[in-house]
């Protein structure tokens, strides 16, 4: 994901966005038990904003520190398993960017549980929320790509393609040294 340095108006609609993309199937104002948590959060600094999500590095110091295989990078990009996790932080403390939190994760449209002793409960425990590690995963499961992407008022954010990139920019390189060779030879004739 990449921000166009100086375009976002601190708006919000990308975290709003993010919060829903990420919602159980159905969900509606009325039926939300918690607020909406999103994946990528917007920083104010002096006179600018812009919004911070997981880079998605090559060498993610957050898979490489995680004791529990719940970090895992593939070919699209760096995904956390709620299952896998045990909400230890150290993924935390190592991320470079501060795009990993600890949050009320679902998995699959459901709350991911934790146990909680209580003597005092049928069984002797209960199940409450687990808060485990939550970041950005490029939505990868919607079809449309990164919905922070398309709910951006005024285009700052876009879904940076590597290999993309580079054949952009050989193109336009190969543009300008024909151009210019094309000019050379006006010149000479
Ligand atoms: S909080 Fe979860 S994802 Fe992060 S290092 Fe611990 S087990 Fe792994
Ligand atoms: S939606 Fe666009 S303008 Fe609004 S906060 Fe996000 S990046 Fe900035």
């Amino acid at each position: 994901m990449s921000v166009t340095p100086g375009a976002c108006i601190g708006c919000r609609a990308c975290e709003l966005a993010c919060a829903a993309a990420h919602m159980a199937a159905g969900a509606t104002v009325g039926s939300m038990t918690r607020p909406p948590v999103p994946r990528l959060y917007l920083v104010r600094e002096g006179g600018t904003a812009a919004p911070v999500a997981c880079r998605h590095c090559e060498a993610a110091p957050c898979a490489a520190v995680c004791p529990t295989a719940a970090v895992r990078c593939d070919a699209s990009g760096v995904v956390v398993e709620p299952a896998r996790c045990i909400g230890c932080k150290a993924c935390l403390a190592v991320c470079p960017v501060g795009a990993m939190a600890l949050a009320e994760v679902q998995d699959h449209g459901r709350p991911v549980l934790r146990r909680v002793p209580d003597p005092a409960a049928p069984g002797g425990f209960v199940e409450e929320p687990a808060w485990l590690a939550s970041k950005c995963d490029l939505c990868r499961e919607r079809p449309a790509g990164p919905a922070c992407v398309g709910a951006c008022p005024v285009g700052a954010l876009s879904l940076v393609v590597p290999g993309e990139v580079r054949r952009v920019r050989l193109l336009a390189a190969a543009r300008a040294m024909a151009a210019a060779a094309s000019g050379a030879r006006e010149e000479g004739r």
